[in-house]
């Protein structure tokens, strides 16, 4: 167990203290609050899902684009 400054107020709290006793801001030893991090951590995912849909989307794109085409011109011509 070990001492650290509060990211609020300063005041010395213990690493594992859920809130400040001086000020009362929840999880005083880390530098973000838990619904901060919960946030942060969704941006990220939701960030790394829409890549995947994209980068997922243009993968499928270029390797259907010319299968559609083709089967199109085919059904044009017969
Ligand atoms: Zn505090």
């Amino acid at each position: 167990m070990s001492l650290v400054p509060c990211r609020a107020c300063g005041h010395s709290v213990d690493t594992s203290a859920l809130a400040c006793p001086q000020c009362g801001a929840t999880d005083p030893a880390h530098k973000l609050s838990r619904q901060q991090r919960n946030a942060i951590s969704l941006t990220i995912q939701l960030i790394i899902g829409v890549a995947l849909l994209v980068g997922g989307g243009a993968y499928l794109w270029r390797e259907f684009a010319p299968v559609i085409k083709a089967a199109i011109v085919k059904t044009g011509n017969s």
